[in-house]
């Protein structure tokens, strides 16, 4: 049944879609080709023989004789009435016996004929495949795991049920694919299972579920499901799921995290033992508008700031790197010391109130991230969420004329945009900035194409779905030592070269050699981590190094160290 319906589905797509457009403008062209022949047959009846007929009966007539069978019943019996007969039969032989086949056969037969034939989709891999990766799904955000997968040579292979899909993702885009259902143990034997180094599930919860249950009666190979109902989470690892990302949830986090002003404790991204990873915005702190050895945060927290973003572009700081409005600030430390700058930076946010535009999955998970501090908010959305209870939501298009006017967005100091359409948030972001040229906007991309028309629209700050769930992937496929930050920036962990045994950090010139900063000294045997040392710091040998960088940066470490 799945297979016809695949079928079925070849001819309302691409090519073959516009040919059905055709198919159906010739059919009502020859419609209306018989009822004129079936009233101009009734016409001619009456006036020429003085015989009356009903319009159904100038119908069958028409058809009989258009199709050549005329069987006989009805016949004129004048030589206009016969002059007309052989006119509509030689139009029916025309229209019907000739163009209409030889356009089914042409537009539709051939080219499907064609595609099978020259198509054998691949049903299992080698056996001797091993240490391949395995993508159950393709959307958005598998596509951007494989852009890394690629960029890093691995091995791996695209499974899908549908055939139209396996042919396109093999002749267009050049993966490897294998054709088949993902639920079918003979199919995940085909595949090496058994071999392969990691299996991505992302297929619909119920579906998710399945696939880790198959493969567990089969193998032990890790597997990352991505779920899209949190609830389900505990599901999936029982079904044998090694990790199950939630990642609507942490897209809500992203979002919150980023839209508020509140706390620097709320804006914790990541963790390395005791090293927290903060990032808050300037925006309502005392800072904005000093350089960064004005605002003395080093001094008075014992923080250090790892890293800043404006409208997108992360930078790795110097001290006369200006703190702008709609900045934000990434800082390594403490908890303890992430305290001190909360009380820091906290009370000038008081009055805050962000507009959550889209209570879907994400705008969900980030109001519910917001409760938590608490912060107030107004979620928009045009229709009544059906599976959350627990928000008051205004119901309207947030993209009409007054829906954000009458909810009062000229009170609110930042806005969250999450709603399923890129377009739709692309003007929303645009009209917030053009109306209120201070507020703080957070953007969700959900496809990666979008990033830049965001930031262009006047977003602060873009979250895209495809990078945040691709990172995830990679980070746990590569099982890296090194915590997710955003796009590009990550922080990770190196031995301590021997040539920079004995050095200060500033004599190292790590920072100047390779672009990457130092956030924290683990000594040898285990002692405290040293967290955000000052440049005077001694480094000593056997030490651990916690660095932050993008990918590049850590290369040219590697390079350069060895
Ligand atoms: P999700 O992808 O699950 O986060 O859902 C996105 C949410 O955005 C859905 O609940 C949609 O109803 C909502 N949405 C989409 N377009 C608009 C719009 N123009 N105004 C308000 N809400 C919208
Ligand atoms: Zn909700």
């Amino acid at each position: 049944m799945k297979t016809l319906a695949s079928e079925l589905a070849y001819f309302l797509r691409g090519r073959a879609r516009q040919n059905l457009k055709v198919l159906i403008l010739y059919g009502i062209f020859l419609l209306t080709m018989i009822l004129v022949y079936a009233t101009l047959f009734r016409f001619l009846m009456w006036h020429l023989e003085g015989r009356e007929f009903s319009l159904i009966a100038g119908i069958y007539w028409v058809i009989t004789v258009m199709t050549t069978l005329g069987f006989g019943d009805i016949t004129f019996q004048s030589d206009p009435g016969y002059v007309f007969a052989a006119m509509v039969t030689i139009s029916g032989v025309v229209f019907l016996l000739i163009i209409l086949p030889f356009g089914l056969v042409s537009l539709f037969l051939a080219p499907w004929i064609e595609q099978r034939l020259r198509y054998h989709p691949t049903y299992e891999l080698p056996p001797q495949t091993r240490g391949h990766i395995l993508i159950f799904g393709i959307d958005p955000i598998t596509r951007a795991f494989i852009q890394k997968l690629q960029a890093r040579d691995l091995l791996f292979v695209v499974v899908t049920a549908d055939y139209e899909q396996a042919l396109h993702l093999e002749e267009q885009e050049g993966f490897k694919v294998v054709y088949g259902a993902a639920t079918d143990a003979r199919v995940l034997t085909g595949l090496r299972v058994a071999a392969a180094r990691y299996v991505v599930a992302n297929l619909s919860d119920p579906e998710n579920t399945n696939i880790c249950l198959t493969i567990r009666s089969l193998c032990q190979t890790p597997i990352a499901a991505l779920v899209d109902d949190p609830e389900h989470a505990e599901l999936l690892r029982l079904a044998g799921a090694t990790q199950v990302i939630p990642l609507t949830r942490i897209l809500g986090r992203y979002l919150a995290t980023r839209g508020t002003t509140r706390g620097a404790l709320a804006h914790i991204l990541d963790s390395f033992g005791t090293l927290q990873i903060a990032e808050i915005p300037v925006h309502g702190t005392p800072f904005v508008g000093q350089t960064l050895k004005e605002a003395q945060i080093r001094q008075k927290t014992g923080l250090s700031v790892i890293g800043l973003w404006e409208r997108g572009t992360f930078t790795i700081p110097s001290g006369d790197s200006i703190l702008g409005e709609h900045a934000l600030v990434m800082f390594a430390g403490t908890r303890a010391q992430l305290g001190v700058l909360e009380k820091l930076a906290g009370e000038a946010a008081e009055d805050e109130l962000i507009f959550i535009l889209g209570h879907g999955r994400i705008g969900c998970a980030a109001a519910t991230f917001l409760d938590r501090r608490p912060v107030p908010y107004i979620l928009v959305d045009h229709h009544e969420s059906p599976t959350c209870q627990e928000h008051v939501v205004v119901i309207g298009d947030a993209t009409g004329r007054y829906t954000l006017k009458n909810a009062g967005i000229d009170r609110a100091s930042g806005v969250i945009v999450t709603t399923n359409d890129d377009s739709t948030n692309i003007f929303l972001t645009l009209n917030s900035r053009h109306l209120h040229p201070h507020i703080r906007i957070v953007a969700r991309a959900n496809r990666e194409e979008n990033v830049e028309q965001l930031y262009a629209a006047g977003a602060d700050f873009v979250v895209s779905n495809a990078s945040v769930g691709a990172s995830i992937l990679i980070n746990l496929l590569e099982q890296k030592a090194s915590a997710f930050l955003t796009e590009g920036v990550a922080v990770f962990r190196r031995p301590l070269p021997t040539a920079l045994a004995g050095k200060t950090i500033e004599q190292s010139r790590l920072r100047p050699l390779t672009g990457c900063s130092i956030v924290a000294l683990e000594p040898p045997g285990g002692g405290e981590t040293l967290v955000s040392p000052p440049p005077e710091t001694r480094l000593q040998a056997g030490m651990t190094l916690l660095l932050i960088g993008g990918p590049e940066q850590e290369a040219r470490f590697d390079e350069i160290y060895g």
